[in-house]
């Protein structure tokens, strides 16, 4: 036996100039998150169940970009992408482009359960929903006034929210891979500033008693992003993965995650270099990323925890079972 330990993430998209009721919230939301998992582990629930149920939570509160509050695409609608790995047996399920679906991790779990295959996307996904009779609603559900006016300023900077690359104060732009836009109080991009807040993308990763690991990611991906455009997330590998030995959820800018294979980098390193789940996190994010920004939860088999990140902050936090518990953004 193990002692069992979770971690959530809500996003590594963080504005340093995010106001401090925002910032209360989002800590607000993960702790409740983290309770519910370790409520769900203290019960014995396997790890899959467990950030299943998590990232659900996650996915219901607006706070965070999946689900409902998720990242608009151009045209104003939602496109939303989960996946869940079980490290015990290596099972997997993804779900892309999805514009009903209350609980989209849900859904990848079905297809990981119940379908002949890993990964299903858009109008195939949907009509396996209804299938499965997963609750579904319109996709007004999913869109706030905040996001809208996110996406407003967006198309008025001519820009995808880049969020994560919101330079520090005092670090100039073009240092943060940013030419051509400036840094006043946040950054601004074509003269608009283009950061407004950003609680992102969640995902979770569990390591149960019996020392069985899994992950889970949801989002709505990047705002203004595209219409058909696929992140990291629901990439088994880039975003998610868990085995035997760990569980990875990342976040950050999804074209690099997907370049680096991140999340199976991060696993890797700790199955065929035998490195500590930290120095494989540390060495992940520092030597895989190349320009791109990005951060990552990790859990081994062992009941460690681990996270990483070379943007500003990521709202993530932990507990275990010998009581720990810690919620962090910076
Ligand atoms: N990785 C996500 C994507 O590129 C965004 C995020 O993590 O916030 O879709």
């Amino acid at each position: 036996m193990v002692g069992w330990a979770i971690a959530v993430h809500g996003g590594a998209g963080v504005d340093p100039g995010l106001p401090v009721e925002r910032q209360e919230e989002a800590r607000r939301v993960l702790e409740r998150c983290l309770r519910v998992g370790a409520a769900g582990l203290r019960a014995g629930l396997p790890a899959v169940d467990v950030v299943e149920m998590v990232v659900r939570e996650l996915e219901t509160d607006p706070v965070f970009n999946s689900g409902r509050g998720s990242a608009l695409t151009r045209k104003g609608t939602v496109e939303m992408e989960a996946s869940i790995m079980d490290g015990h047996g290596r099972r997997c399920g993804a779900v892309s482009g999805l514009t009903t679906v209350k609980n989209p991790v849900s859904l990848a779990r079905l297809v990981m359960d119940r379908s002949p295959h890993s990964y299903l996307a858009f109008d195939g996904a949907e009509e396996f929903a209804r299938e499965q009779g997963v609750e579904v609603v319109d996709n007004s559900y999913f869109i706030t006034e905040e996001n809208m006016s996110m996406l407003k300023r967006a198309k008025e900077a001519n820009s995808i929210m880049y969020d994560y690359r919101v330079p520090a104060p005092g670090v100039d732009s073009a240092s943060a891979g940013l030419e051509g836009a400036k840094v006043e109080n946040g950054l601004l991009m074509n003269g608009l500033r283009i950061s407004v807040y950003a609680p992102e993308t969640v995902g979770c990763v569990v390591v149960d008693s019996n020392g069985w690991c899994a992950a889970a990611t949801s989002t709505g991906g990047l705002m203004n992003k595209m219409s058909g455009r696929i992140g990291d997330s629901p990439l088994i590998g880039s975003g998610t993965y868990a085995c035997g030995d760990c569980a990875v959820s990342c976040t950050g800018e999804g074209e690099a995650i997907i370049r680096s294979t991140l999340a199976r980098d991060v696993a890797a390193l700790v199955e065929y270099k035998g490195l500590s789940l930290q120095e494989a996190v540390d060495y992940a994010i520092k030597e895989r990323l190349d320009e791109g920004m990005a951060g990552l939860i990790a859990v081994s088999r062992n009941g460690e925890v681990a996270y990483g990140f070379n943007t500003i902050g990521m709202f993530r936090g932990c507990a275990t079972e010998d009581g720990f518990m810690e919620v962090s953004i910076w």
